[in-house]
């Protein structure tokens, strides 16, 4: 199996005292020999972080990006700019930009092509609801999701984020992954073919030191997205250490 990646999604934290204490406190830790790592710190960390991080091998991702390279487009942030600061990742369509600015899967698939065309790795984020869940449509949605979201030649990382697992504490089971992962590879297979079968598909929602070592362990989970236990040193390096 080729390394897993843990990808730390900071969401709208990180200060700059307190990304470079963090990011520090990973530096002392993180080394290449270990699984993939990332940092998606808020846009306005990225300048800074890319210093401290550029000569390591830690990874620095964005949480968003827009899908032209420029224009008026005011508070946006094209891909382009993205790379110049050294980016190598953005998460895309992740379920707070979905239900807070009214992203849909056509815009995520926009965003996917602009993000590959700039030399950027997108990691698509999907997800179901909880009533979703427990209606049993869960795997339809992800299915148009999937449809949806991830353009013809998609090179990204799909992210499979349940929203109810999201911030709540309450990770998917085991079993839900493992059954949820099944039905994804079987849907990336069937859009892409062949290609389909590499496409690396994380977990996210409520992982943390303790659940990560059950979740990474499980077949086709190729690593985690990690919000919450991302902002804490000890937590995301035991994170890092359950992978492989
Ligand atoms: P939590 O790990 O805080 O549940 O967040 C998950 C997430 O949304 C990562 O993108």
């Amino acid at each position: 199996m080729s390394r897993q990646i843990i990808v730390g999604n900071w969401k709208m934290n990180g200060i700059t005292r307190d990304s470079r204490e963090l990011v520090q406190a990973l530096l002392d830790k993180v080394d290449a020999n270990g699984p993939e790592v990332v940092v998606c710190p808020p846009f306005t960390q990225l300048a800074l972080l890319n210093q401290a991080l550029a000569p390591s091998p830690i990874g620095l991702g964005a949480q968003d990006c827009h899908k032209n390279v420029s224009g008026a487009h005011t508070g946006d942030i094209a891909p382009p700019m993205l790379t110049e600061l050294g980016v190598s990742h953005v998460i895309l369509g992740h379920s707070e930009r979905r239900q807070e600015h009214g992203e849909l899967d056509e815009t995520v698939r926009e965003k996917a092509v602009a993000a590959s065309k700039a030399g950027l790795t997108p990691i698509v984020c999907i997800g179901e609801t909880e009533d979703q869940r427990e209606s049993g449509d869960h795997f339809d949605t992800l299915g148009w999701q999937i449809k949806g979201s991830l353009p013809d030649g998609f090179n990204g990382i799909v992210a499979y984020e349940p929203i109810w697992a999201i911030g709540t504490g309450r990770a998917a089971t085991t079993d839900e992954i493992a059954e949820t992962m099944t039905f994804l590879r079987q849907e990336l297979v069937r859009q892409f073919g062949e290609a389909g079968k590499n496409i690396k598909i994380l977990y996210g929602g409520s992982v943390n030191d303790k659940n990560a070592a059950s979740i990474l362990s499980l077949a086709d989970v190729a690593g985690a997205l990690v919000g919450g236990a991302s902002l804490k040193a000890d937590a995301f390096l035991s994170i890092i250490a359950a992978a492989s």
